[in-house]
């Protein structure tokens, strides 16, 4: 049978947490993560929570999150326990007991944020990304849209930033793709473009790699001060883009020294 994208970010983040030490935990945390993304993908898909298959004319981009589906919060925010870090826990327990029109509220606003979200990072922007990522992998399948434009800095169906980049297998080289920090589509991006500010002048945007791991590439812009890492699969075919990207941390470490901002922080909040 065939894995869904959460069994296979799963696999990878365990294989990787023996490999990648200094990410470890981190990882640890994603697993867990992804097992409660997983379940509720699944209540959508079966339509337990919204009956949003009912119109797939709609773009639920462009709706309020459904009540329903807020309900479950608490249940998302209580699987975290055993697995977070304390202070998530602690934070997660707060936005637990909140009333629930404050958590309407922190949840619409992240949905509603387009490309300078309205939520700062931090434990409102990872909470809400993380719960309400399965509804946003859920509806964007109902779209039947298909992407032919010029290659846009922004996610085609749900408008944020990109997380993560992938290069895979094109004839002799590498096909770049985008991969959206929310709606996790992948979209075809040009190899020398900066996805913050456009910038075109091979000159301005230096690749830096590091002796571990070699198929993952820091993508800089000498313009905008802006990096995102991007996961080469004609290196690694084994690598999953949005996991090998959380493992490589040390990489975003030497990019924030060197002076770059991250386009977009991952799920991590990294
Ligand atoms: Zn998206
Ligand atoms: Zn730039």
């Amino acid at each position: 049978m065939l894995k869904n994208e959460w069994q296979r970010h799963r696999e990878r983040a365990q294989e990787l947490m023996v490999d990648r030490p200094a990410a470890s935990e981190v990882l640890r945390f994603f697993v867990a993560i992804t097992r409660l993304q997983e379940e509720l993908w699944r209540e959508l898909e079966a339509g337990l929570i919204t009956d949003a298959s009912a119109d797939p004319g709609t773009n639920y981009f462009a709706q309020p999150v459904p009540q329903p589906l807020l309900g479950r919060l608490g249940w998302f925010l209580s699987g975290m326990k055993d697995s977070a870090p304390g202070p998530v826990v602690e934070a997660a327990e707060r936005l637990r007991c909140e009333e629930a029109a404050s958590q309407s509220e922190m949840l619409a606003s992240f949905w509603q944020g387009t490309a300078g979200a309205v939520l700062q990072p931090g434990p409102d922007d990872f909470f809400a990304r993380a719960f309400l990522q399965p509804y946003a992998v859920y509806v964007r399948s109902l779209l039947s849209m298909q992407w032919k434009g010029p290659t846009p800095c922004l996610c085609p169906f749900c408008g944020r930033k990109p997380s993560s980049g992938v290069l895979r297998p094109l004839g002799d080289g590498g096909q770049r793709s985008l991969i959206c920090s929310l709606c996790l589509c992948e979209w075809e991006f040009r190899r020398i473009v900066c996805p913050a500010c456009g910038e075109e002048n091979h000159a301005k945007l230096p690749v830096y790699t590091a002796e571990e791991p070699k198929h993952v590439r820091v993508e800089c812009c000498d313009s905008c001060r802006c990096y995102i890492k991007t996961v080469d699969l004609t290196k690694n075919g084994l690598a999953e883009p949005i996991v090998d990207e959380i493992a490589a941390i040390p990489l975003d470490l030497w990019a924030q020294d060197h002076g770059y901002a991250k386009v977009q922080l991952n799920l991590m909040q990294l």
